[in-house]
């Protein structure tokens, strides 16, 4: 028989230890190491058994030990220290409280996944983890964060393997009971119900489960509630499940049914309403519509006027690098979706709109409703400027309006305790992230080598360990008998040399790269000098067969009884498997198709646990390789064959293997440590470490977005909105008459025939602008080197100054700089110009001679 329902039954906690209840609701013991100590002292081995989670914890421990505890000195001591950290932590000043009144109230950030803890499975990978990671550094930060989510019954999915290799699906339900959550009320006790508008008069309610991770709240919404139809209970089953219409359902209550939690939320705590809001990725994209329909509703607004309100509050952050990987609907369920929402479709379609006319286009939304947005390393911010040009006609890819921020990974979540212990990540200029400029962890170089060696041996052999009960579990589950399964006993060893690769496994990510040359792999396992060891792991997409089929052929070359001692497939990558593969590996192999890797995560936490990187030259490694860190595979990058592209990159991975890596690691001193590796692991410590944190991040997330957006947002807001209304009318006036605006003639004196550097160029042009005026635009002289076919490159650009008006006729004039020989160009412009704007490139307008 099956439970129609579940719960977890707890029992009372004895007086004395009620403040665990409030430990355990508080997500930040997935971070903090003494207040896990504490859970685990409740129960050593039911710590085990509940696979480190303190709610289950609490639910199984016997009253019996409950009562034991309540009469212990020693664990009560415990106890009050970390409540007394945690309050400390939750109520003290930190960097945020410096920044003064232009810093947001509160900022709202939407993502469709937030990857916390393995306790509250809500992700599916690097986008959710990175969300995660946001939240509690901007919790370190003292920054008023506010996430905003779906709570997944199934979460994503759990992974298990068929005898023959094929991945197999479970899908788990949670009961939010017995996770670190809880129901947001009214006053009286009752539950807030936020409602969503669908078609053909039905409604999507949903619950707010508040999460608590540090100083920030994630509210959580819930579809699966008694107020709801069958159909409708079902929307917040799993992540990244079902069909278009499905997806739709899920971003319409993220979006939506977010900000009416959010509003429910802020009114009901006291809260500051958010000025910022953030959306991570185009799944959030509809919290603008929504709060444009708020605008047009409370304020009167125009839908262009509550557009501009908006935008100047609005952040996006676009994750994708592939055209194939963005969000769309077709055009006609949009349609359907919003035929009564309250946001004309005139407007709305418009939003969404891309190449083809039959698609709404969530990226494109997010990326009109921003008026700040951002990719997430700075090769990923030069993709984004090339893959979103066309919203830009007229401009150089350059001037696309994309910056980025490089992600970052939350150091307390991700670095080994011993390695903290030891002083890797301290400063002789106290934390980096007070103060300016680069930072470098100089404590690692008081570490003694034999030391550092030692710890890092230690975190393999954790490692190992670890592996050897998963090989095991594993085999078992794939119906070997018992009998059968010695072999994991002694399967990996804690002295050989240790890669890892983990991430999902789409297609770019190239799981089996390391399978292109079987035998060559074979040899480096099995050398019986100088052999490695390679931990994999990945869950794919459940709709993606080309995925599970390279796990299938990954596994199949594993189960080889010659070489399973030195390679292995785990299944179930989640947090917590993650953890001991960042700790414990030497190497940190990644090798997708460059430029497909926006940012990639999993090598910087490697890195803050002394991993050296194997990696492609993408995303963050692109930047952050300096030679002393790791290694940097050679790219094929022009090869459009992808198969003699794979042949080449494969190879220059062998090669870097056998020729460099292996060699350093075994190449020992006379204490037997591996003393020029060891240096490199310190390089990396040292100075990778404080690039990689999340509270550079958010640090950047606050200094270059958020501050601004609110400086923007703030200003249209202004007398109900009166600027919002302005910069409405000026863009339409703009718009409408910016097809006259032409450079009628361009004059150049001085320079002579050849002119020399040093000398001087002065530029005198003629615009007509009809029914605008000078102050509505900007001229501009752009000058550089030049190409044979005229193009322009390292273009600088100077404002011209308005001279004399005739009519509609304007000159302006500038002087440029001849400061280098060679082939020298420039050309005029005009842009618009207005104090609102954040990019000169916002409205799409430009007109060159
Ligand atoms: C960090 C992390 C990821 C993301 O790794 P990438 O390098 O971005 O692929 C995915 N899953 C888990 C569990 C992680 O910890």
């Amino acid at each position: 028989m099956r439970a129609l329902r579940r719960f977890t039954v707890r029992a009372a906690l004895p007086e004395a230890l009620t403040p665990l209840s409030q430990l355990v609701m508080n997500l930040r013991w997935s971070w903090h190491a003494e207040t896990r100590d504490l859970f685990e002292a409740l129960d050593p081995e039911l710590w085990q058994t509940c696979g480190n989670d303190p709610v289950k914890v609490l639910g199984e421990v016997s009253a019996e030990r409950l009562a034991t505890l309540s009469r212990d000195r020693r664990f009560l001591r415990h106890l009050q220290d970390a409540v007394d950290d945690l309050e400390d932590y939750l109520s003290s000043a930190h960097w945020y409280q410096s920044l003064g009144p232009d810093a947001p109230r509160s900022i709202a950030y939407f993502s469709a996944e937030f990857g916390i803890t393995e306790v509250l499975p809500q992700y599916s990978g690097g986008l959710g983890i990175l969300a995660g990671d946001h939240l509690k550094a901007a919790s370190d930060l003292g920054v008023p964060l506010i996430g905003v989510g779906l709570l997944y019954r199934a979460g994503y999915f759990e992974q298990g393997l068929s005898a023959d290799g094929w991945q197999l699906e479970r899908y788990p339900s949670l009961d939010p009971h017995g996770l670190p959550v809880k129901l947001l009320r009214q006053p009286d006790g009752s539950t807030v119900v936020v409602s969503v508008p669908l078609p053909e008069g039905r409604t999507l309610h949903a619950h707010v489960w508040r999460a608590q991770v540090g100083r920030v709240s994630l509210l959580l919404l819930d579809s699966d509630i008694e107020e709801n139809a069958p159909a409708e209970r079902g929307v917040t089953d799993r992540l990244y499940g079902g069909d278009e219409d499905h997806r739709l359902r899920q971003e319409m209550l993220l979006g939506i049914g977010g900000v009416r939690a959010v509003r429910a939320y802020c009114q009901l705590t006291g809260t500051p309403q958010p000025e910022v809001f953030h959306a991570n990725e185009g799944h959030a994209g509809f919290q603008g519509v929504e709060r444009i329909r708020e605008l047009t509703e409370s304020h009167g607004l125009s839908f262009a006027e509550a557009l501009q309100a908006v935008r100047a509050g609005t952040v996006f952050t676009t994750h994708t690098p592939v055209p194939a990987g963005i969000d769309r609907f077709p055009r006609t369920l949009i349609e359907r979706y919003f035929a009564g929402f309250g946001v004309p479709l005139e407007h709305l379609i418009p939003l969404g709109s891309e190449d083809d006319p039959s698609k709404f286009n969530m990226a494109h939304m997010g990326l009109r409703l921003g008026q700040r947005a951002n990719g997430v390393s700075q090769l990923h911010g030069h993709v984004s400027r090339s893959m979103f040009s066309d919203l830009w006609p007229g401009f150089d890819q350059g001037d696309v309006p994309i910056g980025s921020i490089t992600n970052g990974v939350h150091a307390p979540t991700w670095t080994a305790r011993e390695l903290v212990e030891l002083g890797t990540q301290t400063s002789s200029e106290g934390d980096p992230f007070e103060g300016q400029g680069p930072a470098s962890f100089d404590g690692v170089d008081r570490i003694p080598s034999g030391e550092l060696w030692t710890t890092r041996r230690m975190l393999r052999g954790r490692l190992v360990d670890e592996v050897r009960r998963r090989l095991r579990e594993t085999a078992l589950s794939r119906g070997a008998a018992e009998a059968e399964v010695g072999w994991t006993d002694t399967a990996f060893d804690p002295d050989v040399l240790t890669i890892g690769f983990a991430r999902r496994v789409p297609s770019y990510k190239r799981l089996t790269l390391m399978l292109r040359d079987p035998e060559r792999l074979r040899a480096l396992l099995l050398d019986p000098e100088r052999p490695v060891q390679l931990v994999i792991a990945g869950k794919s997409h459940p709709a993606d067969d080309g995925g599970k089929q390279l796990i299938q052929q990954m596994v199949k070359f594993a189960d080889d009884p010659a070489i399973r001692h030195r390679i292995a497939f785990l299944p179930g990558y989640d947090i917590g498997m993650a953890r001991y593969l960042y700790w414990g590996c030497d190497v940190w192999l990644n090798n997708p198709l460059r430029p497909l890797e926006a940012c990639g995560t999993s090598g910087m936490k490697a890195a803050l646990n002394g991993g050296l990187n194997l990696s492609i030259r993408d995303g963050w490694w692109d930047e952050w390789f300096d030679g002393q860190n790791g290694w940097s595979i050679p790219t094929a990058d022009g090869v459009d064959d992808h198969d003699r592209r794979d042949d080449v990159e494969a190879r220059a991975i062998y090669d870097l293997l056998s020729t460099q890596v292996v060699p350093r690691f075994y190449e020992t001193d006379r204490d037997g440590v591996p003393s020029r590796w060891v240096e490199m692991v310190r390089h990396t410590l040292r100075e990778t470490g404080p690039k990689v944190l999340a509270t550079r991040m958010v640090r950047d997330y606050v200094e270059h977005l958020y501050v601004p957006a609110a400086g923007s947002a703030r200003t249209m807001a202004d007398g109900g909105y009166a600027p919002a209304r302005d910069e409405a009318q000026w863009r339409a006036r703009l718009q409408e008459n910016w097809s006259g605006v032409r450079v009628a003639h361009v004059e150049a004196t001085g320079g002579g025939d050849t002119p020399e550097i040093g000398s001087t160029l002065a530029l005198r042009a003629e615009v007509e602008l009809p029914h605008l005026t000078p102050a509505d635009i900007e001229v501009q002289a752009a000058y550089g080197r030049v190409d044979d076919a005229d193009g322009l490159h390292e273009v600088t650009t100077v404002p011209m100054a308005h001279e004399h008006t005739e009519g509609s006729r304007h000159w302006f004039t500038a002087t440029v700089p001849l400061e280098r020989t060679g082939a020298f160009g420039y050309t005029v412009r005009v842009l618009p110009h207005s104090e609102h704007l954040a990019d000169p490139a916002e409205l799409g307008l430009v007109r060159s001679a």
